[in-house]
Parts: structure tokens; C-alpha cells; sequence
């Protein structure tokens, strides 16, 4: 069993393991946590009491997680004398599956930010995150129920790599000098250098999750989104190597738009109508050239990705992108269906999966019963569907949703609502359970 310097693992439960690649789940699992910093302990106390209502109540009190406290942040510093501590990167690593709270970073005092060091250090290369309309919650759109959609960011490379040098100093003189010498370009002297690595393996692997999740999740289509228009050698790349690795590896799975295209025209022998995102044969119907309903894999540039977002969302299920656009459109995609406040996410990796809200740790709200807990609650729902407990999830989502209608809802959506008293984090927490039976 593993062994750890401060942690002491609870009395019942079982580890999760991975067999044959599939999770294997015992009906007691132990789910390490971390509480987090600023509002971290409001929103936990108020999700746990969700998680685990929903959990008994789907399951006739046959299943429960066992929680387990691990450290990170300001409660590791007063435990350990430092934020991230070993014992930390073990539980996460030996029990595979772990959900957060939101982690401050300090300003100044060398710490470099806890969620990218942990994200680095357990190869999290996956940020996952759904983004799904729940009615009652007030969207700047008309139609925001046309919103279901699951982001694959791509997080460990880009221009995120972090490897910049700043105008003016000898490092920026060298490339640039190198640059301009060896390969014939035209740089100015007085530029920032920034370096934007997109590579092979990497990008094989991200598009391998987000194809696999649509496959495991019975999704219709993965669009590769990229701006290889313009950056050929890196998002152009990651267009080729998306549809590269759809092609090599799940050949009978899916079908790439293209194919779909040229098949429904040869049928119908004249140029198919698109619907949906989808050709459909003008004898109607299902898409002729889709035999098995396939996954449809298809690309779009990245500026035609926000707008359609806005315009046509209905037609994306799976977007699977490099890190800065996945940046970008993450959040606008969030700010659709309500905002940070009610975004779930995951940042995945091949063997271990930590699930944490989207937003930050809003310390001014520390302790006041004051915040919105959806997104850290909507996490815990992304992490019972990934360990297959579906209908707990499913209920949580369900009363979550008859929450909102019945406008019991937290200062932030409150207050883009006329007439609505806001509710406390608790209250809100317990709105939800009254809604489960
Ligand atoms: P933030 O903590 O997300 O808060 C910004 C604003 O967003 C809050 O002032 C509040 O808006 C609103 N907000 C955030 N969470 C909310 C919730 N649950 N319910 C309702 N409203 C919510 O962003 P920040 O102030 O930029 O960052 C604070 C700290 O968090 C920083 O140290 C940052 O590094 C860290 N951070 C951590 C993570 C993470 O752990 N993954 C992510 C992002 C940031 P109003 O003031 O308008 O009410």
C-alpha cells in the first residue's frame, strides 16, 4: 500500500485501478480532495453535500466515495511548509482520480502558479471542459439550449511553453541575429521573441482523447479547430496530424467530412445540402454516406469557430484545438451558457484525471456562504460520469437545472435578473438536494 508522510488514508474504501485500460471502480472508491484557497471551502462544503446526496440516493445508499484530504495551497503551507507537497502528487497519482478547489497563486515569493505546476507535473495534457446550457440561467443568448458542447484544449504546448525572450536583451539579439543570418528573414532589432511548439506526439494525443471521448460518449462529430491558414507549420500541423490520427487509428469509427461529402454526392448524384454540420443526401433521411452513424471529423479555422459558436453552436459536439485558442475559446464558449461561475473542468491526462471549477479563488468572498458553487458541483458531475456512475450525475444535473427555474440562485446570476434575492452558497446547496427527491 502506498505510504505517505503527513496524509492518513480512510478507514474503508478501495483505490481506483486501471485494468486493461478501462477504470475499474469499486462501489466505496477513494477520491482524494483538496479544499483550495479564498472561496475553496465554501464551494466544497457545499458540493460534497450534493455529490454525496445524489450518490445514496441513485444508488439505494449502495455506493459512496470515501473523501480523502490532501493538501495544496495555503492549508499545505501551514501543513508542510510548502504549497505543492510530495504526498500531494502521490495520492493524485496512485488513486488516479482527484477534484480541486480553486488554488491562489501568490504574487511575488517565487511561486510559480500551483494549477500549471500541477498540471506539468502529473502530464495532465488534456483541459477538458463542457460547455452545456442549463435552463433558468440568464445567457446573453437567444437560443443558448443549442449549446452542448465538450472542449478538448490541448495544454502543455503553444505559445504556453513559456519560452520568450524580451526586447532589447542578448537572447532576443542572438535569435533574432541567428534568425535573420541562417534563415534569410527579416526581423527588427527591436522585436520580443516568442517561440510557438506544436508538435507531433502531442497533438496526436489530445486529438486521440477528444475522438475517443466521442466515441465513449455516443458524440456525433470532433472538429479540428486550428489557424493553419496562416501558421502552417504549427496549427496547419495540428489539422493534419488531428485528421491523421482519426484516419490511422479509428478508421472504422469515423468518417472525415470530406468523405462524407464526396460519398452522399455520389449517391444522390448531385452535390449534397449540408445540415447540421452534417451532409445529408437530398433523399432525406439519415446521411447516406454515414454507414453506422460514424463520427464526422471535420475542421474549421479558428475565427470561423467563434462565430459559429455564436451562430450555428447546434452543430459542434467535440472541438478539439491547440492551447491558445483553446484558451480563448473555452471562456467565450463558457460566457454563453452563463459564465465562469456555473463552467465545469478536467484537466486530463493518460492514467490520471483531476477535475477542478474554472474560475479562481475569488478571496474577497472568502467565508461569506456568499458564492456560487455550480462550477465546482458540475465538476463533480464530469467526474461521476467519468468513473460511469451516470445517473448520480444525471440527477445532480436534473436538480441542479429545476434550481435555476425556480430562480434559487446565487448573487452572480441573481443580479443579471430583475427581482431576484440571491440565495447563499448553502442554500443553494441544499435547494439542489430538496430537488433530488
Ligand atoms: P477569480 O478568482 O475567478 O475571481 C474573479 C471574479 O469572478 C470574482 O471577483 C467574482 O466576480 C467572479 N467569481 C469567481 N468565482 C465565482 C463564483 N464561484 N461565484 C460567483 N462569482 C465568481 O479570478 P481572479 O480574481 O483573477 O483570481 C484570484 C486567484 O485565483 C488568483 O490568485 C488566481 O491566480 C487564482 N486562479 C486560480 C485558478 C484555479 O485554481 N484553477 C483559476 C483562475 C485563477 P465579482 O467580483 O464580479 O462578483
Amino acid at each position: 500500500m502506498v505510504q505517505f508522510k503527513k496524509l492518513a488514508l480512510p478507514d474503508k474504501g478501495t483505490g481506483i485501478e486501471i485494468k486493461k485500460g478501462k477504470l475499474n471502480i469499486s462501489d466505496n472508491p477513494i477520491i482524494p480532495f483538496i479544499v483550495g484557497d479564498g472561496i475553496g471551502l465554501d464551494i466544497i462544503n457545499a458540493s460534497m453535500i450534493v455529490w454525496n446526496e445524489a450518490v445514496k440516493l441513485a444508488y439505494n445508499s449502495k455506493r459512496e466515495i470515501e473523501w480523502f484530504e490532501i493538501f495544496a495551497g495555503e492549508k499545505a503551507i501551514e501543513k508542510y511548509g510548502e504549497p505543492l507537497p510530495e504526498d500531494t502528487l502521490k495520492a493524485v497519482q496512485y488513486f488516479k482520480i482527484a477534484i480541486k478547489g480553486p488554488l491562489t497563486t501568490p504574487v511575488g515569493g517565487g511561486y510559480r502558479s500551483l494549477n500549471v505546476s500541477l498540471r506539468q507535473l502529473l502530464n495532465l495534457y488534456a483541459c477538458v471542459r463542457p460547455v452545456k446550457y442549463y435552463k433558468g440561467v440568464p445567457s446573453p443568448l437567444k437560443n443558448p439550449e443549442k449549446i452542448d458542447i465538450v472542449i478538448f484544449r490541448e495544454n502543455t504546448e503553444d505559445v504556453y511553453s513559456g519560452i520568450e525572450w524580451e526586447e532589447g536583451t542578448e537572447e532576443a539579439k542572438e535569435v533574432i541575429d541567428f534568425i535573420n543570418k541562417e534563415m534569410g528573414t527579416k526581423l527588427e532589432y527591436d522585436a520580443g521573441i516568442g517561440v510557438k511548439p506544436i508538435s507531433r506526439s502531442k497533438t496526436k494525443r489530445l486529438v486521440r482523447k477528444a475522438i475517443q471521448y466521442a466515441i465513449d460518449n455516443k458524440k456525433g462529430s470532433v472538429t479540428i479547430v486550428h489557424k493553419g491558414n496562416i501558421m502552417k507549420f504549427t496549427e496547419g500541423a495540428f489539422k493534419k496530424w488531428g485528421y491523421e490520427v482519426a484516419v490511422e487509428e479509428f478508421r472504422e469509427r469515423i468518417i472525415t467530412e470530406d468523405e462524407l461529402y464526396d460519398q452522399v454526392k455520389a449517391e444522390d448524384g448531385v452535390t449534397p445540402v449540408l445540415k447540421k454540420g452534417v451532409f445529408k443526401s437530398l433523399r432525406g433521411g439519415k446521411p447516406a454516406g454515414n454507414p453506422g452513424g460514424r463520427i464526422v471529423i471535420k475542421d474549421r479555422i479558428a475565427d470561423q469557430m467563434f462565430m459559429q459558436l455564436l451562430t450555428r453552436p447546434d452543430e459542434y459536439e467535440v472541438i478539439a484545438l491547440p492551447n491558445l485558442n483553446g484558451d480563448y475559446l473555452s471562456d467565450a464558449a463558457a460566457g454563453q451558457i452563463g459564465g465562469l461561475g456555473i463552467a465545469p473542468g478536467a484537466n486530463i491526462g493518460d492514467t490520471v484525471a483531476l477535475f477542478e471549477p474554472t474560475h479562481g479563488s475569488a478571496p474577497k468572498y472568502r467565508g461569506l456562504d456568499k458564492v456560487n458553487p455550480s462550477s465546482m458541483i458540475l465538476s463533480g458531475v464530469m467526474m461521476l460520469k467519468y468513473i460511469g456512475w451516470i445517473e448520480a450525475a444525471e440527477l445532480i444535473e436534473k436538480s441542479l437545472e429545476k434550481a435555476f427555474i425556480d430562480k434559487k440562485i446565487t448573487y452572480d446570476l441573481a443580479r443579471q435578473m430583475e427581482g431576484v434575492n440571491p440565495i447563499k452558497t448553502s442554500e443553494f446547496a441544499r435547494a439542489i438536494v430538496e430537488r433530488m427527491k
